[in-house]
């Protein structure tokens, strides 16, 4: 989207910290992570509109763990599983990470922490981001209004056919892609 909004006062948040200095500064970094840092995301989805944005604070719990509180937000374009034509859908991920540097670590932290391991001195702010939107992007993704006639596509007569949707979001892309392979 060569849009309006384009160019927002708002710079690239940097691609490696040091979680601890971080912390001890008790620093809040807000800004957008370029998208062409973002591989795994722009080959999950049919395209990235627009910046992808990032709040993130980071400080200690009050039982001393090393914490990031904030959210990461961004508009994709998915493929409709009905009608197979792009359509908008906008993410917003919360982040609550706890910053270790092990799986030993991660394990000791409570439950609402996400353990974040850095290595050494260096945190890819970009990787974890990115995780945090692939994980929050809907499993399957419908047009709100319909898109396909609804004789082709009944929700009272044929449940079986809506449930195996739901369940196989890559059967009608498979089905359209190489229904020799079936046969
Ligand atoms: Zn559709």
């Amino acid at each position: 989207m060569a849009g309006s909004t384009k160019q927002q006062a708002s710079a690239a948040i940097p691609r490696i910290v040091d979680a601890r200095k971080l912390v001890q500064r008790d620093q809040e970094l807000s800004g957008i992570v370029p998208v062409d840092g973002l591989e795994r995301l722009r080959s999950t989805v049919e395209s990235v509109d627009g910046d992808v944005h990032a709040e993130l604070v980071f400080g200690r719990d009050l039982n001393r763990h090393m914490v990031v509180e904030g959210k990461v937000s961004c508009d994709v374009q998915l493929l409709c599983q009905r009608c197979l034509q792009p359509m908008p859908e906008s993410v917003e991920a919360k982040v609550h990470w706890g910053i270790v540097w092990s799986e030993e670590q991660g394990k000791l932290l409570p439950k609402d922490l996400d353990p974040v391991i850095q290595e050494g001195d260096e945190l890819n702010l970009y990787q974890v981001l990115e995780d945090e939107i692939l994980l929050n992007l809907p499993m399957v993704a419908y047009h709100e209004e319909e898109c396909v006639p609804r004789d082709k596509f009944q929700f009272g007569d044929e449940p079986q056919g809506e449930e195996e949707q739901r369940e196989n979001p890559f059967k009608v892309l498979e089905q359209l892609k190489g229904s020799s392979d079936k046969s």
